[in-house]
Parts: structure tokens; C-alpha cells; sequence
């Protein structure tokens, strides 16, 4: 991309919207290389003013409060004095802003939501057009995807708008949606001189020779997160790379190292939300599950972990014993908190319980108590 952008003497850069160049850090190397590159992504242009990082697949700047965009543009934009209280105020400046950089744009870069083989186009779908401006106006267009982006046949492009759309933003259909043909043909008068596509495979090959390949099928909608009681509680920064959430604590492993990233399958709690809303119908749990196995096996887990499932895994086989073990424990546990009514630092938890208080349980486990209910019997 660099060198293309050398070869055209390019100095500005404006781009759309796109995981991939996310996932290779493109922004920082061509800036690296002297270039100026202006995100025109609504969400995108706040969080790359801000120099943050995505916490969202679809909304990058969900994290942010519209008295910290206001706080951030006042900042960012040489614009004087000026009354930002409103949204669509701060929409205004954005657009101004941008406006500038479209008409100076001499390299675009796009994402594709999709690429047709049977015809040679490429997908976007948008809901501010700014991809439609990043293609059309530069004379050089660079669309960057991945190889599972593409699709054999021009219905299944169909398919995955009414999938993908529907599951993103709740919309029948995105605003912008849009097929590009390639470069301008003669006698067109608008559209690039050039269009190249950069396909980028980083590991996918891999995964579609492994047992993780449905994992290939997500079309990056972003239910998923949107859904995951977990992605709610700690947001999307925690999970430490570009994709966040159930698909991201699945693909972060398979496409960096489960050694890195050790602790993404086990930021679940397998309730199923995310299986549930997947319009690509991953079974996200089960390969949560399989990549904990996967630690387990190959040693990843720490040793109390280890020898904590392998007891469990003995009682679990062992009803009677599990009764017995689970009513001792849950008596001295309640024994511990009793007077306080919480335990301040668990035996063999002290780093859980290091951050927050453990509430004391009652004296007897739920299956006592359920036969006590239910028989009378206790
Ligand atoms: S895993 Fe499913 S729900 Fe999550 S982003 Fe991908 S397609 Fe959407």
C-alpha cells in the first residue's frame, strides 16, 4: 500500500472504515512512511483524534460520551469559539471538517463487506457514504479485505446484506450500500484511475484447514458483542486487540497465538447469547469451551486451575462424594462470612478477592435445599 501510494507521489490518505487495516496497524505505517491519512468514519475520525483504538466492530466509539466528543473537537479543531452543545452540532463540524480532506484526498482506501467473484465487485455497506467519497474521489482506490470476504455469486451478496444489515444496526437496509466495478472506463467522467485490491490472509488459511473454520463465516455484524453480558461489563478495550467480544475471544487466539491471548476464552460466561443472535449461526460457546480445552491441554493453565478441574471433574463423576464435598465447603464458607455477611478474601481466591468482597453463602447447598422444599425432608 505504501509503495503504491509512493508511486503516485501521494501525500493524503482518506479512508474508510476497515477492520483489516486495523488488524495490521496500516494507519501508523503509512504515517510512519510520511503520509497523512484521515479516518473519515465518523466513529473512526473521533477515536483516531482521540489516538484510541476501536471498542466496537461497527461503533468504534461507543466507549465515548458526546461531552467528551464535544470536549475532543473544541480541542482538535482550530475552529474559534463556537456552541457545540447540540449533536447534530458536532455531526456539522465533523462533516466541515471532513469535507476538506475528501476534495484533498489523492489515495483511498476502503474495506469491502463483501467481493463477487463471479464479477469482479466489490461490497461496502455504509451508513454516512463516506466510502462511496473515499472511492470516487481520489484517482487511486486501494480496497483492503480478506480472503473469506469472497463470495462466489452476485445473490449471495443479497444474502449477506439481509443477514449482516439487520443484525449491525436493526436497519432493513444501511443507507449507503455499494457495488464497485473497478476504475473508471472511458467515457465515465467520475470514478478512480486505478483500483487495486489488497487480500489479506493472515492465518485464515489456517483456520480453514482446522476445526475452527466456521469461525470464517462471521460477517462482522457485531451482534455478538452487542449481546455478550461480559463485552457489556468490561467494554471493548480490555479485549486487548481489534476484535472484541465472543467473535473477537475466538478469532483473536486463532489469528495471533492462544499463548497471547490465554485469557480471551475464559472472559465467558457460556450463557449463549452470542450463539443465539449470530445470523451466521457460529457456535461461538462451544469453541470458547474447545479453546479452553485446548490451554488445558497444552499446559496454558495455570496449575491450581489445572488440579482444580481435575477434582472437579472427579466429584462431578461422583454424585454422593460431590454432596458431601460441596455441603462442607459451603458450610465453611458460610461459617467464614457469617458475621459480616461477606468474606473478604476467599481461601485459594485471594486475587478474585482482592478486588471485591465474596457474599457469604447460606449454610446449605441448593440441592439441600431444593429437597428439603420439595420433600419436606430436611
Ligand atoms: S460471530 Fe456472528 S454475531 Fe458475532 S460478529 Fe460474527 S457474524 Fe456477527
Amino acid at each position: 500500500v505504501l509503495d503504491l501510494c509512493q508511486r503516485h507521489e501521494a501525500q493524503r490518505v482518506i479512508k474508510g472504515k476497515s477492520m483489516v487495516t486495523e488488524e495490521t496497524g496500516l494507519n501508523d505505517f503509512l504515517e510512519r512512511g510520511g503520509l497523512t491519512v484521515t479516518e473519515t468514519d465518523l466513529g473512526e475520525y473521533i477515536i483516531q483524534q482521540a489516538g484510541e483504538t476501536p471498542s466496537h466492530i461497527v461503533g468504534p466509539a461507543l466507549h465515548k460520551s458526546p461531552d467528551e466528543i464535544r470536549e475532543l473537537f473544541l480541542d482538535k479543531h482550530a475552529l474559534g469559539d463556537r456552541d457545540l452543545s447540540a449533536t447534530e452540532d458536532m455531526v456539522a463540524e465533523a462533516r466541515t471538517v471532513l469535507r476538506d480532506r475528501f476534495l484533498g484526498g489523492q489515495v483511498g482506501i476502503i474495506g469491502a463487506n463483501a467481493l463477487i467473484a463471479e464479477n469482479g465487485y466489490s461490497m461496502l455497506v455504509t451508513n454516512e457514504g463516506n466510502g462511496d467519497l473515499c472511492a470516487n474521489l481520489p484517482s487511486v482506490l486501494i480496497v483492503c479485505t480478506t480472503i473469506d470476504r469472497v463470495l462466489p455469486r452476485m445473490e449471495d451478496a443479497g444474502a449477506l446484506l439481509r443477514l449482516l444489515v439487520r443484525s449491525a444496526t436493526g436497519q432493513p437496509q444501511t443507507c449507503y450500500t455499494s457495488f464497485y466495478s473497478g476504475p473508471r472506463r472511458e467515457g465515465e467522467t467520475d470514478g478512480p484511475l486505478e483500483t487495486h485490491f489488497v487480500l489479506l490472509d493472515n492465518g485464515r488459511t489456517d483456520i480453514l484447514a482446522g476445526e475452527y473454520r466456521e469461525m470464517l463465516e462471521c460477517m462482522r455484524c457485531g451482534a455478538c458483542l452487542t449481546h455478550c453480558p461480559i463485552y457489556a461489563a468490561v467494554g471493548g478495550h480490555a479485549y486487548g486487540w481489534v476484535y472484541q467480544g465472543p467473535m473477537g475471544s475466538v478469532l483473536t487466539p486463532l489469528l495471533t497465538s492462544l499463548e497471547a491471548s490465554a485469557a480471551l476464552p475464559n472472559a465467558c460466561t457460556t450463557c449463549g447469547r452470542c450463539a443465539e443472535v449470530c445470523p451466521a449461526d457460529i457456535p461461538l460457546p462451544d469453541m470458547l469451551r474447545d479453546l479452553r480445552n485446548e490451554e488445558n491441554l497444552t499446559g496454558l493453565t495455570a496449575t491450581r486451575w489445572r488440579l482444580g478441574l481435575k477434582l472437579h471433574s472427579l466429584l462431578a463423576r461422583l454424585p454422593s462424594l460431590y454432596r458431601f464435598a460441596t455441603g462442607i465447603g459451603i458450610g465453611l464458607l458460610h461459617l467464614m462470612g457469617k458475621r459480616r455477611g461477606y468474606i473478604a478474601r476467599v481461601p485459594g481466591a485471594a486475587g478474585w478477592s482482592r478486588q471485591r468482597d465474596f457474599p457469604a453463602p447460606q449454610a446449605s447447598t441448593f440441592m439441600r435445599q431444593y429437597r428439603a422444599g420439595r420433600h419436606g425432608d430436611e
